[in-house]
């Protein structure tokens, strides 16, 4: 760790006028420097170099095989969150273009990717997996660049765990028939495939490594403010020799979206995003014989009880909800701590908080960067202040927010009711609200109390209190003494508003296949 001597002046009145507690430039208690003693050092700027990364002016479709203009000619901007810097331009597709690559998949899916053998098509993802090895930090810096995600995040995070979904369903290529013993597994056909901006290259793999494996051939939108990791990763289709048609990538807006979704063409859907969009999708394919998987938001519980060793649950907390910006939607919003243990437990959840340092994503240091939009700042803005007008105590810790960009304090609500909107809504920001319980009855019941359902945390020393929970918790995930795990081979979905089917491990497989008796 690199340490320079303290020379920052934290604007107090900035952090207190935003609701913060006094604890400016002084350490915490923790640290055992005594009652207020400043902190005595600042870490060094460790940023990472954007050298490795180049960024073309404009940036086309990619359609068959071939980069492409979009044919209405327009193109939509893409910008750097951290900055308000454009990046470039992109082309944006139109309902035109979407046929194009729709018909571009049916025929490579027909002529080429359905027949051939399995270990002729794991051949190609496990060369995709080994590309995405060799360039992972570049992926890592368009990432962070892109989407405003720490760098530690992306370099640690996402970009390997995508290179791993190419390994893991590469591996299962081959095996369609010990996956599903007894059966004959066929390809679905055309997969529309639509991502999120929050984890934008990790969705493009846990969608298109499996579809791919299975025999299908893909058509993916990304998410409009975060375009260019897919358009890196169509260059790594055509590094790796990929059949023309087979990967399709056509950026452009939510309706661009559904047409993919309605067009006649398409067998499956595959959707990450929020449960507003998802019914409109579930309504899109209605009355198709369309295969669909919705995963959607998430206003997930992270339970602590009283034997739980509470400094590491604080970790968990910080990982379950600071995490990404917390844009996640698994993240652990609703703290639930049990009500002996909740004040020594905020004591050190605020401690932890004035530790965390927010700012440039490309600052390999940066625990929190730059919120993805600055309609998505202004929707966290909004459900902050409607937390504290409900009359809920909110605490951030001071820290400077660099000048330009889309930044927003790790906040704390305590004195949380059931009924605020801060308890309810999904915000997608680094925005934690803290309830209590009692019983372990209690803590399900608030836990279930939410229209969503894709994950939850527990935090316990009891092995039987975790079975116990875990059994009645209504959740597609439960972590237990740990949170925002992910892996390749486990697979990950919700229920309820949350969405249905599962992506990633075998499950993530069975929604690419139609199984035939032999
Ligand atoms: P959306 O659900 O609008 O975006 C997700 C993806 O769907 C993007 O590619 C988007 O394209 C596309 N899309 C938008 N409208 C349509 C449509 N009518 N038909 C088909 N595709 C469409 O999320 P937002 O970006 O608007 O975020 C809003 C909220 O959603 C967030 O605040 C958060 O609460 C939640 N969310 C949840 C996510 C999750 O992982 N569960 C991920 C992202 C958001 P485009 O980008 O061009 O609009």
């Amino acid at each position: 760790m690199m340490v320079a001597m303290a020379t920052k002046t934290p604007d107090r009145e900035a952090a207190q006028a935003a609701g913060a507690v006094a604890r400016v430039d002084q350490a915490p208690s923790s640290w055992g420097l005594g009652d207020g003693a400043a902190i005595p050092w600042e870490y060094a700027p460790a940023p990472e170099s954007r050298d490795i990364v180049t960024i073309r002016d404009r940036y086309g479709l990619f359609i068959n095989g071939r980069e492409v203009q979009a044919s209405g000619g327009e193109t939509f901007p893409s910008v750097n969150p951290a900055t308000e810097e454009q990046l470039t331009v992109v082309a944006k597709a139109t309902e035109k273009d979407i046929d194009t690559a729709v018909r571009a998949a049916r025929t490579a899916q027909r002529r080429r990717w359905g027949s051939l053998s399995g270990k002729e098509r794991a051949k190609y993802l496990f060369r995709i997996a080994r590309i995405l090895q060799e360039r992972s930090r570049e992926f890592a810096v368009l990432e962070s660049m892109d989407s405003g995600k720490p760098i530690k995040e992306s370099r640690d995070v996402d970009i390997p765990l995508a290179a791993a979904h190419f390994w893991y369903y590469a591996g299962w290529a081959d095996k369609l028939e010990y996956a599903f013993p007894g059966r004959v597994a066929r390809p679905l056909g055309v997969a529309a495939q639509i991502i999120p901006w929050n984890f934008p290259f990790l969705m493009l793999a846990w969608k298109i490594a499996p579809a791919l494996a299975a025999g299908n051939t893909v058509v993916l939108k990304p998410a409009s403010t975060t375009p260019l990791s897919a358009l890196l990763f169509a260059e790594v289709c055509r590094q790796a020799d990929l059949p023309p048609g087979v990967v399709n990538i056509v950026p452009g807006p939510g309706s661009v979206g559904m047409s993919l979704v309605t067009h006649p063409d398409v067998d499956k859907v595959a959707f990450t995003g929020s449960t507003e969009i998802g019914r409109q999708i579930f309504k899109g394919v209605a009355g198709t014989d369309k295969g669909l998987t919705l995963e959607l938001g998430g206003k997930a519980a992270n339970i602590v009880f009283d034997d739980a060793p509470l400094d590491q649950a604080v970790e968990g907390i910080v990982n379950g909800i600071y995490f990404n910006q917390g844009e996640v939607c698994c993240a652990g919003s609703r703290l639930l701590a049990q009500e002996s243990i909740v004040e020594p437990l905020i004591e050190k959840l605020k401690d932890r908080l004035s530790t965390i340092r927010v700012g440039d994503p490309l600052d390999k240091n940066t625990d929190v960067g730059a919120i993805n939009s600055r309609s998505q700042l202004e929707k966290i803005t909004e459900l902050v202040a409607a937390g504290r007008a409900e009359g809920a105590d909110m605490y951030q810790p001071a820290c400077d927010l660099p000048e330009r960009g889309y930044f927003f304090r790790p906040t704390l609500f305590t004195n949380v009711a059931q009924s605020h909107r801060i308890a309810r809504e999904e915000i997608f920001g680094p925005v934690l609200s803290v309830l209590t319980f009692r019983t372990p009855e209690e803590a399900v019941e608030k836990a279930n109390n939410t229209p969503y359902g894709l994950s939850a945390g527990i935090w316990t020393d009891k092995g039987s209190r975790i079975l116990h929970m875990v059994k009645r918790m209504k959740a597609g995930v439960v972590w237990a003494n740990t949170f925002n795990r992910f892996d390749p081979t486990s697979p990950f979905g919700g229920y309820k508003e949350s969405g249905f089917g599962r992506e990633g491990g075998m499950h993530g497989l069975h929604a690419y296949v139609r199984l035939e008796d032999r």
